[in-house]
């Protein structure tokens, strides 16, 4: 499955940094995951397979993921 990620999303990988750090943010979407560690700043690239192999979990999203409509609110249409 594919991994929805978004520049500005912070995730955390399988395996620290040699800083000690396992977040990071996305800095760039494209054939290749640009990221920066979130600790020492340090930017590398990574290839989407890579990138989703090292993934454990996305921390943040920079924005909100989709929601369908009125999923919040419980029942908007009845009240009026
Ligand atoms: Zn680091």
């Amino acid at each position: 499955m594919p991994v929805n990620v978004n520049v500005g999303d912070v995730v955390r990988m399988r395996k620290p940094h040699p800083c000690g750090s396992f977040d990071w943010q996305v800095t760039r979407i494209g054939a290749d995951i640009g990221l920066k560690c979130q600790t020492c700043g340090r930017r590398v690239m990574l290839t989407r397979h890579d990138f989703e192999k090292r993934l454990k979990t996305i921390l943040e999203h920079a924005t909100p993921p989709d929601e369908p409509p009125g999923s919040l609110r419980g029942n908007p249409s009845g009240l009026l």
